[in-house]
């Protein structure tokens, strides 16, 4: 056994090896040791190796989804090692002592579930693969669960956003590839071919070529090869539901970097877990299909106008059309999540109450589609799903045949086909229950044969049928002639045999398998035919998920007073009375009302300096206004009294280091690390929202910085940004940028207590109040005075020497430095034109370098 395992366990590589032995999942060595610490249950030792006593530890086969759960969540990936043949097949094979032969079936990981309890309902599941090809990226993204697959294509730099945005729970990679994120699986390099990628897709979906389903570039088609020889190694051969690929373009989505969803708290928030966060706020789905489409929505908002106009239009008309929207709801939340089925079903995982749940989802699309055809005025994207939510009729209809009103999870039992199907499924059920009829006549005729009252006839897998009587009664069938042959003793009882039994039993048995065989054939029929449907299916089920998110918005925007967004050309962006959905939420809770806010950002106008007291409602409407934009651009209604926006093609949001101690670097460091990204990348389209840049560094410092990212951000990238700041000494910037303008949270001192209005108003803050929160925040008395006394110390040394700022009035501007720096370029460029190289002696070649060098 021992070197069985032992093959077995090299196979597995850096997998978990779960080893079946009858009823369970043994676990050995290291791999004991891991599972015991995580799973929390015994580790005890069984037999030796090289001397040592074998670390070991199980868990039941009935239970093992449950641990296999947590030792994925716990990030370990698991090998299935099956008994491939029985005890008996294997007595036969290889005599009394012969080993059951054993195999991995099958990898699980993170990526790669498609087990209901396994998986979040809400959440998509997906697995990635990315490599480079010419110095291009391409990244194959696939929801294994559904089948979704999508490839794209981006520039290097680009990777870190576009791996944000899908938020893989697992991702592969090339071996040794120096872009790969740390936690990626390392996969060898050859199975990243483009060529191989494309004809594996070919193959997979049976096509001569894929230009029916997109254009695919080579970095593309490289990642896809990786993708599928990852999920076929780890299916062992068995692939699981993959769609035809989609080529999703990177400029056709708003690009947010993992810094800027991270801060925007848009699937997450910042503590982690679903829980304060955007969606968790908005999501008002009745399917897990929607609410996995409306995280997708909301990781990648779009930037073509059309498209979103047409999300507008649909969440509108259902929006202004309660009745309707409450009956579709209603519709939607009885229905089987069909997609995930439909995963399971092909995958070869699926169970009888799959197919049942492809009926229930496929008639009930049928429903939802009859509901809205015919209707007047349907917006156009509902009448583009329209087409998929039909057209099931016959694979409904047969399975409705099929298929009893609810099949089991199990189909080892049979009793999932229906009655009156199969006529000879229907005479072999007949015949097991007559069979059973004439058992208990049996039993009834036995009783009165023999006088014993207690005789019973049982079952069991050991024995079979069998008759059963007290001890104290076996004498009468002990006799000779009795009819009956001993079997077996028990403590107070005696089995027997008897001839007419056995003809029974054999008659139970012998049509007990035949039907469960005939319902096996059918149920490899109904599986073929559903997966011959996939494709359609997956429509439908997109379809569904479409309107789930429409529905839900509508509902949402009706709840809370929401406005249908204009999303325009242009560099405007005027929101009317903006609210935070998330801080709103919890203020309601609390019983306070959220004050709403205009934002009024132009090209004349474009950055908006916001200063006042800490606690004030800075960074909530700095927020805000960047959930609004990103919820009009993934097709929603926005907390808003109206607004109109200009598209915005990249996003940014920066939160100044305080406490988010990320990945080991100073989190000043990775405030100018994110801040530097933004300089680079930032367009005229671009809206950025920056939270008090600086603060995570010294005051002269920080208020440098602020000010050189502030000027920065208005001359060169010339982006919308609001820019919260507690540096009064930046308001002096309004002097010299044109398109800057200066905002304030406001706030009251009354009575000695601070007041906090969160209401946003024209020109610089008056003062700071610093001291006024501390009190607030309960710094006890005797330290604010001793604080109030130090502060007119500064005060006063502030006025005597100009300040913090002294000094910065005749600092030329950013632009100008810049002006100056060209201009020593333009002589520069003017030398070196003017200089014949050919003509050039060494010598003179050298001079030419040390004056350079002077000048420098
Ligand atoms: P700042 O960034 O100025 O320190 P925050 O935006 O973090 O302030 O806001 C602090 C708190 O004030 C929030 O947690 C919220 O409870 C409250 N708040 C902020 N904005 C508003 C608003 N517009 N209306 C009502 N309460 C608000």
């Amino acid at each position: 056994m021992m070197a069985q395992y032992l093959a077995l366990r090299e196979d597995a590589g850096d997998c978990l090896l779960f080893y079946r032995m009858g009823d369970f999942f043994e676990l050995f060595f290291e791999d004991a040791k891991t599972a015991a610490a995580i799973l929390d249950i015994a580790l005890t030792t069984r037999g030796e190796h090289a001397g040592a006593p074998i670390p070991m530890c199980g868990v039941p086969v009935h239970a093992a989804e449950g641990y296999l759960a947590r030792l994925i969540k716990a990030g370990c990936r698991v090998a299935i090692a099956e008994q491939t043949e029985t005890p008996a097949e294997a007595k036969k094979r290889g005599g009394y002592k012969a080993l059951v032969a054993r195999d991995i079936v099958r990898f699980v990981t993170a990526g790669t579930l498609t087990e209901e309890s396994l998986l979040e309902p809400r959440r998509a599941n997906v697995l990635a693969a990315t490599c480079e090809v010419r110095g291009a990226v391409g990244i194959a993204a696939v929801d294994i669960s559904t089948g979704r697959m999508e490839l794209e294509e981006c520039a290097p730099a680009n990777l870190p956003a576009a791996l944000a945005r899908i938020g893989a729970s697992e991702l592969v990679v090339p071996e040794g590839w120096e872009l790969a994120p740390e936690s990626a699986i390392a996969r060898s390099a050859h199975e990243f071919s483009s060529e191989g990628g494309e004809a594996r897709l070919k193959l997979v979906h049976g096509v001569a070529t894929l230009d029916g389903f997109g254009t695919f570039t080579r970095p593309m088609l490289a990642a896809a090869g990786g993708l599928i020889a990852y999920l076929d190694h780890v299916g062992r051969g068995n692939l699981p539901l993959l769609l035809p690929p989609e080529a999703r373009r990177g400029d056709a989505v708003l690009a947010m970097d993992e810094a800027t969803r991270a801060s925007l708290e848009i699937l997450e928030s910042s503590g982690g877990g679903r829980k304060g966060s955007l969606i968790d706020a908005i999501d008002r789905c009745v399917t897990g299909a929607g609410a996995r489409q409306l995280a997708d929505d909301l990781s990648a908002p779009l930037t073509d106008r059309l498209a979103i106009a047409e999300r507008l239009e649909m969440v509108e008309w259902l929006h202004d059309d309660p009745l309707l929207r409450e009956d579709l709801r209603t519709s939607l939340r009885a229905l089987p999540d069909l997609g995930r089925a439909l995963g399971r079903v092909v995958a070869g995982r699926g169970s009888p109450r799959d197919l049942g749940q492809l009926r229930d989802g496929l008639s009930g699309a049928r429903s939802v589609g009859e509901r809205l055809a015919g209707m007047d005025g349907l917006p156009v994207l509902l009448e583009r799903l329209l087409p998929a939510l039909g057209g099931h009729a016959a694979l409904v209809d047969h399975f409705a045949r099929a298929l009893v009103e609810s099949p089991p999870t199990e189909r080892g039992q049979g009793g999932y086909i229906a009655a009156s199907y199969d006529a000879a499924l229907d005479e072999l059920r007949v015949m097991s229950g007559n069979a059973r009829r004439a058992i208990a006549a049996l039993e009834a005729k036995y009783r009165e044969e023999t006088g014993v009252s207690a005789l019973k006839i049982k079952h069991n897998n050991v024995l079979g049928y069998f008759v059963e009587v007290p001890q104290r009664h076996a004498d009468r069938l002990l006799e000779a002639d009795s009819g009956f042959s001993h079997r077996q003793t028990m403590a107070g009882a005696m089995r027997f045999n008897a001839l007419a039994l056995h003809e029974e039993a054999a008659r139970i048995t012998e049509a007990g398998a035949h039907a469960l065989a005939a319902e096996e054939s059918h149920f490899e029929a109904l599986v073929g035919e559903a997966v011959a449907a996939r494709r359609g299916i997956a429509a439908t089920a997109a379809a569904l998920a479409r309107i789930d998110v429409a529905a839900g918005q509508a509902e949402r925007a009706a709840e809370g007073g929401w406005t249908k967004p204009q999303v325009v050309d242009g560099l405007s962006l005027e929101i009317a009375g903006g609210r935070h959905p998330v801080v709103e939420d919890a203020l309601a809770r609390q019983g306070e009302r959220f004050v709403a806010n205009d934002c009024r950002l132009a090209s004349h106008d474009r950055l908006w300096l916001i200063g006042g007291p800490n606690m004030g409602g800075k960074s909530t409407f700095l927020r805000q206004n960047a959930l609004i934009v990103l919820l009009a651009q993934a097709g929603g209604f926005v907390p808003a009294r109206s607004a109109r926006i200009g598209m915005v093609d990249r996003l940014f949001s920066r939160v100044g280091a305080s406490d988010n101690l990320a990945r080991g670097r100073s989190t000043f460091m990775v405030e100018m690390v994110e801040t530097a990204a933004i300089l680079a990348q930032a367009t005229p389209a671009s809206f950025v929202i920056l939270d008090e840049v600086g603060r995570g560094t010294s005051t002269y410092d920080g208020l440098a910085l602020a000010w050189a990212v502030a000027e920065a951000v208005h001359e060169t990238n010339r982006c919308r940004c609001l820019f919260a700041t507690h540096y009064h000494e930046l308001a002096r910037l309004a002097e010299t940028c044109e398109a800057l303008s200066l905002h304030h949270v406001r706030a009251r001192e009354w009575k000695g207590d601070l007041v906090l209005l969160h209401e946003l108003a024209e020109g610089p803050a008056d003062r700071s109040y610093g001291l006024a929160v501390a009190r607030l925040a309960g710094v006890p008395p005797k330290v604010i005075s001793r604080a109030k006394s130090v502060l007119e110390k500064l005060e006063k040394g502030r006025a005597e020497t100009g300040g913090l700022a002294a000094g910065l009035g005749d600092l030329p501007l950013f632009a100008a430095a810049q002006v100056t720096r060209e201009a020593e370029c333009d002589t520069l460029r003017e030398k070196l034109r003017d200089m014949d190289v050919d003509a050039l002696a060494p010598r003179d070649a050298l001079e030419i370098l040390y004056d350079l060098k002077r000048e420098a």
